[in-house]
């Protein structure tokens, strides 16, 4: 049994059911029949997002397609104190989108139109449940496109992009979600609409916006967003470097950061990612190497040219044992091809394998690299790297067998420590999954009963009855004292081998 999602609770339950049936009858005064789920095959897809560890069946599904539909929904959950859970494509790894027993789930796939593009400002304003990779597509022909770029983004949307405040590939260069996003609108339990930033570089008063965006759909539910576009830079070109040794790998990135270049995108994968991805999709890695690294460039012809050059010494330097330079757009393409498939790679070779994220300043990564080892050692479970090194945004990949009585505990168990790891070196416990409810008692660790105090108070400011997303990023001070008195890592000891304590509210 998990040691972090609370007891599921089943759907035929007798008080759930009468609950059930009161809220579709009013439901049904203003909205579709098809756009209410109640029944258990219809909600059941809905059960978990990408962290598929957890599941619970939603009380009802609502599938809106107006603004005035979501406002009129909200206002109902607030006056009958219902829970609401939001949810894009469902892709999140924190398990964001997790419904509750008791809670609607409101799902904004409906909501997939772009809005208005504007190639001269170089924005384009779109709904929530717009694809990520649909901006780039769209605006291709005008010679832009939109920068972060979550593995994901063929699926992902850009409402749950905004929640996560997602990253990606590009993101070292061009910035995260936050960077790229110069306004959004959402409504609250209350069914107010309200707009945060605008079309313009900078807004008067606190930077709310910024506040929502990483908030995890705990703040209100987004219903439109605006973000910025770039030109597609005249070129791009790509090197793949092979290193027979991982702390090596790791030593690389800081020197090519360290000498003033920042890469489009900077990458590793460690021997068994390498693996994974080649028997999945033949990109031709070196399937020897200990690590590879991949690194892109891009801007004009001149400062490509120079800056490969640069970046190939310095790799070599730095102990590379084979440098490839793309020689064209097939060739780069492929480099990231396996980097791009690395995640469903690796569930081919593991019958479950669980994604961690968290971020490490860039020079404790050879040292984070090793003691991940060691621990997937302790543990007995194998452990593959894939993560935007140059970020310092580790991707630890747990391998595991969710039907090996105790499997799932170890993981998660390991799971919390790699987090621990990170903040012990000065770094966060998310990169850009977010919290949900994989990391929430590592959150006890992150910050002091104090500093989590005022995230309560933000959320009350917002959400007063707690009715968003609850039971999602921020833990409750009681959660976190039992983490605390459980854990040596959490009340300031050094980490050890110590077992977690079951959900609490
Ligand atoms: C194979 C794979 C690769 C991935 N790679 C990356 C990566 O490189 N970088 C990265 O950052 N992430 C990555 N992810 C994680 C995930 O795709 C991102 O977190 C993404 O932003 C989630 O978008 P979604 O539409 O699926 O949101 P969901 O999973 O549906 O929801 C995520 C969170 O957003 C909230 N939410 C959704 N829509 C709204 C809204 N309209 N208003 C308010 N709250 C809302 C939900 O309540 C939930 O808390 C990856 C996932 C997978 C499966």
């Amino acid at each position: 049994m998990s040691l972090i999602q609370p007891t599921r609770v089943a759907f035929d339950d007798p008080d759930l059911r009468n609950k059930r049936a009161a809220l579709v009858a009013e439901l049904r005064t203003f909205l579709p029949d098809d756009s209410v789920l109640e029944r258990e095959e219809e909600v059941r897809p809905y059960e978990c997002d990408g962290l598929s560890a957890y599941r619970q069946l939603p009380l009802l599904v609502v599938l809106p397609r107006t603004v005035a539909e979501v406002q009129r929904i909200l206002r109902l959950c607030h006056e009958r104190r219902v829970p609401v859970v939001a949810r894009g494509a469902g892709t999140g790894l924190s398990g964001g989108a997790l419904p509750l027993p008791d809670g609607l789930l409101l799902s904004l796939a409906r909501f997939n139109r772009i809005l208005e593009l504007d190639p001269i400002g170089r924005t384009a304003r779109v709904q929530p449940g717009v694809r990520n990779l649909a901006i780039s597509e769209a605006v291709c022909p005008q010679g832009l496109y939109y920068a972060p770029d979550p593995s994901s983004q063929i699926a992902c949307t850009i409402g749950g992009n905004v929640a996560e405040n997602s990253g990606g590939v590009h993101c070292l260069k061009y910035g995260l979600t936050v960077h790229n996003v110069l306004s959004v609108t959402f409504v609250t339990l209350e069914g107010e609409l309200i707009e945060l930033g605008s079309a313009a570089l900078d807004s008067a008063g606190y930077d709310l916006l910024a506040l929502f965006v990483g908030s995890e759909g705990m703040l209100g539910v987004m219903v439109e967003a605006r973000v910025k576009l770039l030109p597609i830079p005249e070129r791009a070109q790509a090197l793949l470097a092979a290193f027979d040794d991982v702390e090596r790998a790791g030593r690389a990135v800081g020197d090519i950061i360290a000498a003033g270049i920042i890469p489009a995108g900077l990458e590793m994968m460690d021997g068994p990612a390498i693996q994974a991805a080649e028997d999945f999709v033949h990109a031709g890695y070196p399937t020897e190497a200990a690590a590879i690294l991949l690194c892109e460039l891009d801007g004009t012809n001149q400062e490509v040219s120079e800056q490969v050059m640069q970046v190939r010494n310095l790799l070599l330097d730095s102990g590379a044992t084979e440098v490839r330079t793309s020689q064209n757009e097939a060739e780069r393409l492929r480099f990231w091809q396996g980097r791009k498939a690395a995640f469903p790679a690796v569930g081919r070779i593991s019958p479950d394998y669980y994604c961690m994220d968290g971020t490490i300043p860039r020079r404790a990564l050879p040292e984070v690299l090793r003691r991940t080892a060691e621990l997937s050692q302790e543990y007995g479970l194998r452990v593959a790297n894939v993560f935007h090194a140059g970020d310092g945004n580790l991707h630890p990949l747990i391998l595991f067998d969710a039907n090996q009585p105790g499997e799932l505990e170890r993981t998660e168990e390991l799971g919390g420590r790699l987090l621990e790891l990170c903040v012990e070196v000065g770094g966060t416990i998310t990169g850009e999954h977010g919290v949900g409810i994989e990391k929430i008692n590592q959150m006890c660790v992150q910050f002091t009963p104090e500093e989590l105090r005022q995230f309560h108070a933000v959320k009350a400011a917002f959400d007063p009855l707690g009715l968003l997303n609850p039971g999602k990023g921020v833990p409750t001070p009681r959660r976190c004292s039992e983490y605390r008195l459980s854990t040596p890592a959490a009340s300031g000891q050094p980490c050890q081998h110590h077992p977690r304590p079951a959900a609490l509210s």
